[in-house]
């Protein structure tokens, strides 16, 4: 089995139904120069980012189809029967006339596909699927680009800016996966909603705002979903909690004593008072975890609501050198079950998300040939479908990179994918050259039923 195959297989196994969902995106409207179907159009696109080329133009170059399989490799694909390939900008003209919204929605299904198999439930934590949120920056001008930039002035300079947030679905096998995304711009509505909060003077628009717009979203888009909603200690605030309650989700927020002072001296005071809550914990790289914990602690938000909430504190001790020690405090408040035999997975599976979102998430789509902070184009809306492309994309990729087909075609070779590929920047240069010069043959689009295998994520 080569590379592309395998690929191909494992999105055939995941989304069944993704050529399907493509070929509904409503595109009465376009009409170009040489009819290409919408299907090819949409994976030509996601291969911008599949095959991390960095830059829109470099489709004309890096997927030129002259001397190589790369169109019979699409069209099998896409069950198309385009005679040429597009240009970088026919792509840039169809996005044009689908508009953001499709794109957000084949992103929903292929998301809700993955929940409904069961094939993310691994990572369920007390019946939860845990759903990080996390706001990052996603594109920077030196000049004012739009009329919904964020604006940053310097002392001798301005910045204009584009942020997101972003609810990551927290998967198997260190598995990021987005599933809501509301971009942090100023805009009349946006003030609207973040107005009435009595803790909120900035007249730009910020993460907990956009937090505000991003929870109804998310109820409606899986309205049937347990949800644990996973923060750092911005969102440990009266408006995620009445946003969880609404949306009847549950939390682990990062506990900090800067942001819920009172609380968190009750917290030390209680902590003596229930020596009982207390764990010892070895994690399997050898580190010391000592979890103390305390239950119903209450809270009065800035609007006077009151809340109540469980709290744990984990002090983790390394060895840093051969007689060094090095510990650190790890706080948290949820609404989650808390005891002996629940708090090491709260902690872990609820708590302990930042460096996944930071790594898998943001990191890798800023620091690979996705690009994050790339402006695939200037045109504001245009710049979303970009966006969800890349999640899409990103979404796959961390679907084939973590499933059974890669570590089966690299024990082929008797190695790990690790030791076969060496990085991910290799496996995507790899199945590149393997959409370039293999033709993609029809077991991977139908394998023979003895080839069949059990598909499971990478743990380790
Ligand atoms: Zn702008």
């Amino acid at each position: 089995m080569n590379l592309g195959n395998a690929f191909v297989r494992t999105i055939r196994h995941f989304w069944p139904e993704l050529n399907d969902w493509i070929g509904a995106i409503p595109d009465s409207r376009f009409q170009p120069y040489v009819v290409y179907d919408k299907r090819f159009l949409v994976w030509w696109g996601l291969a911008l980012y599949i095959f991390q080329l960095g830059a829109r133009r470099q489709l004309d170059f890096e997927l030129d189809c002259r001397d190589s399989d790369i169109l019979a490799n699409l069209n099998r694909l896409a069950k198309t029967k385009q005679e040429t390939r597009p240009v970088n900008k026919t792509l840039h003209h169809f996005l044009g006339h689908t508009g953001v919204n499709p794109y957000a929605s084949l992103r929903r299904q292929m998301v809700q596909r993955l929940i409904r198999s069961k094939a993310l439930d691994a990572a369920r934590l007390q019946k939860c699927l845990v759903v990080a949120l996390d706001a990052t920056g996603h594109l920077t001008f030196a000049q004012k680009h739009c009329e919904h930039c964020l604006v940053q002035r310097h002392a001798t300079h301005t910045t204009y800016m584009h942020h997101v947030l972003e609810a990551k679905l927290l998967g198997p096998a260190n598995m990021v996966l987005s599933m809501a995304t509301e971009f942090i711009e100023n805009r009349d509505d946006n003030d609207a909603l973040g107005a009435t909060l009595a803790n909120e003077t900035r007249k730009q628009d910020c993460e907990l705002k956009a937090l505000s717009r991003l929870m109804p979203t998310l109820r409606a888009d899986f309205p049937q979903l347990r949800v644990c909603l996973s923060g750092d200690a911005l969102y440990a605030c009266g408006r995620t909690l009445q946003l969880a309650q609404e949306h009847d989700c549950r939390f682990v927020l990062v506990f900090k004593e800067g942001r819920m002072k009172a609380v968190w001296q009750e917290f030390q005071t209680l902590l003596n008072l229930c020596p009982q809550n207390r764990l010892e914990h070895r994690t399997a790289d050898g580190a010391r975890q000592v979890y103390r914990w305390v239950l119903d602690l209450t809270y009065q938000d800035d609007e006077g609501r009151p809340w109540t909430f469980n709290a744990i504190i984990c002090e983790e001790t390394i060895r840093a050198g051969t007689d060094d020690e090095q510990t650190t405090t790890f706080a948290w408040i949820t609404d989650l079950h808390v005891s002996k035999n629940t708090v090491v997975e709260v902690a872990t599976k609820g708590g302990r998300h930042r460096w996944h979102v930071e790594n898998q998430g943001f990191n890798r789509q800023k620091n690979s040939g996705l690009n994050l902070e790339h402006a695939y184009c200037t045109d504001a809306e245009m710049i979303k479908a970009y966006y969800y492309l890349m999640q899409i994309a990103h979404m796959i990729l961390q679907i084939f990179e973590a499933g059974s087909l890669l570590r089966h075609l690299a024990a082929e070779c008797g190695r790990t994918p690790w030791q076969l590929f060496g990085g991910l920047a290799n496996l995507a240069r790899r199945l590149r050259e393997s959409f370039r010069y293999r033709v993609l043959s029809d077991d991977a689009f139908d394998p023979p039923p003895n080839e069949r295998i059990r598909y499971s994520f990478d743990s380790s």
